[in-house]
């Protein structure tokens, strides 16, 4: 099966000598629900930004179902964002001026999606994330852990391959951090594939797969294809 993500000896260098990832190799298959995670300075944001194709490697190949995005021209790159990616941010990135529906159907713009029709998505979308009450509120009138919500709602509104959740919890409370988890893991039992990208170890411990970057280095990982590999082999 295609992996939604394969990263293949990837290195990013900035200016100055900074190796902010360093030939790092990953596949994410379709249905997985893992935890990128790693200190403040070990290339997560790094990574988020080639796998949501907003940047490029310095060598290596990013590829998302398969497709190599440094291959495809800008127009294609952003259709291959508004169609196979969802992001969910720490700060929500919602628009104030909108709706919690309209919000959602703004995830739907990019995607070829008829007018008339995504109204009626992203109503389903609200529901799927528990806030078919509030489609017609706007963001200032709806708590924290309900912004979180309808952005998820965004994030998943048109299906896409794979969903990158930046710190989604970094700006909620325990309690709303704790349910925006678990709205996460029901989506990914529901089918949808997730990276969730965290400084925070607790969090990461309680995903199915961890994979942990230090120093632009992947030095860990909990659930890769070798480690599978190595368990099937040992029960036979
Ligand atoms: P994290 O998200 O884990 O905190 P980053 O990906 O932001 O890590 O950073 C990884 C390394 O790359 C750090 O040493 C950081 O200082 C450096 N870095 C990030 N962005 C840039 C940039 N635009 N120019 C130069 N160095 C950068």
């Amino acid at each position: 099966m295609t992996p939604v993500l394969a990263l293949r000896s990837v290195s990013k260098h900035y200016p100055g000598g900074v190796k902010a990832l360093d030939c790092v190799s990953l596949q994410v298959r379709p249905g997985e629900l893992l935890a990128i995670v790693g200190p403040s300075g070990s290339g997560k944001s790094t990574l988020l930004h080639l796998v949501g194709t907003l940047d490029l490697p310095s060598s290596g190949t990013v590829e998302i179902d398969g497709l190599d995005v440094s291959s495809l021209p800008d127009r294609k790159l952003s259709a291959l964002r508004g169609s196979r990616l969802g992001f969910v941010f720490q700060q929500f990135h919602l628009s104030d001026g909108l709706t919690a529906v309209e919000n959602v159907a703004t995830g739907l713009l990019y995607a070829g999606v008829r007018r008339r029709d995504r109204h009626a998505l992203a109503v389903s979308a609200l529901e799927r994330v528990g806030l078919g009450h509030r489609v017609d509120h706007r963001p200032q009138q709806l708590s924290g852990g309900e912004r979180q919500r309808v952005a998820i709602a965004r994030a998943v509104v048109n299906n896409p391959s794979l969903v990158l959740a930046d710190e989604p919890t970094g700006a909620l409370d325990t309690a709303n951090g704790l349910a925006v988890l678990e709205l996460l893991r029901e989506l990914n039992r529901q089918g949808t594939t997730i990276a969730l990208i965290t400084h925070d170890r607790d969090i990461a411990a309680s995903l199915p797969r961890r994979v942990e970057l230090r120093d632009g280095r992947i030095v860990a990982d909990t659930g890769g294809p070798a480690e599978r590999t190595v368990v099937t082999g040992s029960v036979l």
